[in-house]
């Protein structure tokens, strides 16, 4: 590689270790991997002019356990109290473990999907039960899954583990009990169905059942009025947080807060999380030059409701009436609206707003698709997946090594399947072939057809133990469902979603703490198939 001479490489004195401690930094200035922002379109944060957050999991950490257990028990009692179900149900218990984002549920035949980037079924559990490949392809060989279909329903919120577990115990639940000869209610199968039904029961009304409950203590109180009597057990207070909002808006950057919570949850649950933490700032609402709660995302993106000033009053969700302002007021309280009304009372536009969120559907991919707004995504599990890598890397790395191994293998088997079909056709046909080549030619074939065959039993004992390795990392990560942003060699469903709409993502708001203000973002070179190839090429000559 050529370099310009003229240049020279910039270099930094060595910083006191002392003063680096002071600073919680290291000597790079950064960065743990796990509390890295990573980028996949170039961001320069110093052309950014307002950055806006969402509420739940991304400012506000849950506690995961809790949390999901609360929604769980609730939901449970809510199917048995108001729903029909079985007292009995109240027995199966939640796992934390069972459930990743980016899973599909397929209300026909009740099962859960793991897909990769092409759309492929990599792996599907019905109740706790593995399917095995041939019942895979029974399944989903020959229709393509089509998400927009409602007999699919997507895991995309960390909200929706819980909902996604407690289908997967019913359907196993009423399995056994339908083995048993017990009665079904309320998900027996109907005399005249609607939709095809795979399993003797009805897999399509149990997800509604569920998902209904679960809707319903969302909205009616139940859930929050837990939760806001104890807000402790239920959050994480992150003391970065107040720091990473203190520090943008010195470098003039507008904040804003931009959730679907309702005002008085927003209100308990910013409390908690920032008030008394820096003098500066005496309420919460001061970190903020606007404050939209009821945001209704993604609906804020694509319709044009119109803006609504509610009162700032703790114990109620007055509202005062219709926003005609030009600009935001710092200190009031806005619920609806819209992006479009949002920019121009914002006074920024497009890719000057930065917006960080959870959600890949409501916050990420409406805002990319309907908007120019740049995007950070905010990934919790991404410090366990990062960890998980760094321990595990000796499995990627015999990985990596077996996958060169096998395709420089299938290289050569290729070329030497070319060389042995021409060998066998000139043989064949015989025509121009000088008399004394013929019998080294035949030697020559036999030699090859011995060497093609030991190379592919060479290569599938490599496969093999491919395959094992792989599946020993799959469950260093995730006994159920492996790595959450791949699958096999390929990216996950939701890998590919955080790779398409995020432009960066990290696993929580403080990370950004360890970046300046004008910090450049910069993707790594995107490399096409042929590309790689050849950089190998040009590295062996
Ligand atoms: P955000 O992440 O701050 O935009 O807001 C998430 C809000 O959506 C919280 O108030 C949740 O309680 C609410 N939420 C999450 N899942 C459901 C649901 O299934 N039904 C109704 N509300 C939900
Ligand atoms: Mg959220």
């Amino acid at each position: 590689m050529s370099q310009s001479p003229e240049l020279p490489d910039p270099s930094f004195t060595p910083i006191d270790r002392d003063l680096l401690a002071a600073l919680d930094a290291d000597e790079e200035g950064m960065l743990e991997a796990a509390d890295a922002i990573y980028t996949n379109r170039d961001l320069d944060l110093a052309h950014i002019k307002a950055v806006g957050f969402d509420m739940d999991y991304t400012l506000a950490i849950y506690r995961k356990q809790p949390m999901e257990q609360l929604q769980y028990d609730l939901t449970l009692e809510r199917l048995v109290g108001g729903a029909g179900y079985p007292d009995e149900i109240r027995t199966l218990k939640y796992d934390p473990t069972f459930i990743v984002r980016g899973l599909i549920l397929d209300k026909r035949n009740g099962h859960l999907i793991k897909m990769d980037t092409h759309g492929r079924v990599a792996r599907v559990f019905h109740g706790r039960r593995r399917l095995n490949e041939e019942e895979i392809r029974a399944n989903y060989r020959n229709a393509k899954i089509r998400l927009s279909s409602t007999t699919f329903a997507s895991v995309d919120t960390l909200f929706s583990m819980p909902e996604a577990c407690l289908y997967a115990n019913l359907v196993e639940f009423f399995e056994a009990r339908r083995n048993d000869g017990k009665p079904l209610a309320p998900v027996e199968l109907p005399a005249q169905p609607d939709v095809q039904l795979f399993g003797g029961i009805n897999t399509w009304k149990l997800f509604d059942d569920v998902r209904n409950a679960i809707d319903d203590i969302h909205r009616d109180g139940t859930l929050k009025n837990i939760i806001m009597a104890d807000l402790a057990s239920y959050f994480v207070v992150d003391p970065g947080l107040p720091l990473t909002l203190h520090k943008l808006r010195s470098a003039g950057k507008k904040l804003f807060l931009l959730t679907n919570s309702y005002w008085i949850y927003t209100h308990a649950v910013m409390t908690h999380l920032l008030a008394g933490q820096q003098r500066e700032y005496a309420s919460w609402r001061q970190y903020f030059d606007a404050v939209i709660v009821g945001g209704r995302k993604p609906r804020f993106f694509t319709e044009r409701d119109p803006f609504l000033e509610v009162a700032p009053v703790e114990t109620s969700e007055q509202v005062i009436g219709e926003v005609n302002a030009e600009r935001f007021e710092r200190g009031r309280v806005y619920q609806g609206g819209n992006i479009e009304a949002f920019e121009r009372m914002a006074q920024a536009q497009g890719e000057e707003i930065l917006y960080v969120g959870d959600h890949i559907f409501g916050d990420i991919l409406r805002s990319k698709k309907d908007s120019r707004w740049r995007t950070c995504l905010i990934v919790e599990e991404l410090a366990d997946e990062v960890k998980g890598s760094l321990t595990g890397s000796e499995m990627i790395e015999q990985i990596t090594a077996l996958d060169d191994r096998r395709h420089a293998i299938d290289d050569l088997l290729g070329q030497r399947r070319a060389l042995l079909d021409r060998m066998e056709t000139s043989l064949g046909l015989g025509n121009g072939l000088a008399p004394e080549f013929k019998p080294r030619l035949e030697d020559a074939a036999k030699r090859l057809r011995k060497e093609i065959d030991v190379a592919k039993r060479v290569l599938r004992a490599l496969d093999r133990e491919a395959f094992e390795i792989g599946d020993r990392l799959d469950k260093h990560f995730n006994v159920w469902w492996g790595r959450l942003l791949k699958s096999n060699n390929e990216l996950s469903r939701f890998g590919a979603q955080v790779e398409l709409y995020a432009d960066t993502y990290t696993s929580k708001v403080s990370n950004l703490l360890r970046y300046s203000p004008v910090h450049f973002f910069r993707a790594p070179r995107e490399l096409m198939s042929h590309d790689v190839a050849i950089s190998k090429r040009g590295a062996k000559r």
